[in-house]
């Protein structure tokens, strides 16, 4: 069966995947040519957003679910080159990203970089991990990273609600940062590519920016609130923002 992790990485140049994720992804990229720089630009908006939150929002800590296979930098890199004593802890249910959980724990001396195999649909599990208690101090704000993963969860995982349940266990002044793969800026091309992943046994569930808000419930969107994730403080203003078909946003916990 092919998996999204490994399709991922092929798509990202990694060589952690084989023939079946190839097809899938390859058969992906028929659909949406630039599938590719899609997802090249969802992990600069992962580098992107880790520089904010330390820089700016003064974050030391991280919840990351759904990591994916390590490609270099990973989000402990960026935010540890910032302030190295930041603690990480990292979540994915994927066994080959298991395989490789110690590049991920490749942690500055001052700070830590942990991994945790689990399921975000068991948010229970992944607040009471030992690994997590003992890495992360709940009483201090944490943001929670959900890049690109919950496009792989259906309605009827009630995403929204895995997400409350997380979100009740970390303080005021938390974050959450999301990207979201839709079907908004083009219909046709992100509906060829639903059907190549449906069909080769994935799921893939793009979101429209409605729908991408529920996730935010309870939330306060910072600046500039639900966008297409080239248009989400970009260094350079792009020069056609809806080009990734992703939806990013950032908020802070009121
Ligand atoms: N966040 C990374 C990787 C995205 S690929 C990035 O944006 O660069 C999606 C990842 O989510 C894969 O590694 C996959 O194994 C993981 N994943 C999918 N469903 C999951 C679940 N229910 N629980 C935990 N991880 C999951």
């Amino acid at each position: 069966m092919p998996h999204s992790a490994r399709v991922y990485d092929w798509w990202l140049g990694g060589k952690d995947n084989f023939a079946v994720d190839r097809q899938v992804g390859a058969a992906m990229i028929d659909a949406i040519p630039t599938l590719r720089t899609m997802a090249a630009e969802n992990r600069r908006f992962v580098h992107r957003v880790a520089r904010h939150l330390v820089t700016d929002a003064g974050i030391r800590q991280f919840l990351d679910i759904g990591t994916g296979i390590p490609t270099r930098p990973n989000l402990h890199d960026i935010a540890q080159s910032l302030a190295p004593e930041t603690r990480v802890v990292y979540v994915d249910n994927d066994p080959i990203v298991l395989a490789h959980a110690r590049a991920l724990m490749d942690s500055t001396p001052a700070g830590r970089s942990e991994y945790i195999h689990a399921d975000l649909r068991e948010p229970a599990r992944i607040l009471a991990d030992p690994t997590l208690t003992g890495t992360l101090d709940l009483t201090r704000p944490v943001a929670l990273t959900l890049i690109a993963i919950l496009m792989l969860l259906p309605d009827a995982d009630d995403p929204a609600g895995l997400i409350r349940e997380l979100a009740d266990a970390l303080p005021a002044g938390s974050y959450l940062a999301i990207t979201h793969p839709t079907a908004d800026f083009n219909p046709t091309e992100m509906a060829a590519a639903v059907g190549a992943a449906t069909g080769s046994g994935m799921t893939l569930v793009p979101r429209s920016k409605d729908e991408v808000a529920r996730l935010f419930d309870g939330w306060e969107l910072v600046e500039p609130g639900i966008v297409p994730v080239r248009a989400w403080r970009p260094e350079e203003p792009p020069t056609d923002p809806e080009s990734a078909y992703y939806w990013a946003g950032l908020a802070r916990k009121p």
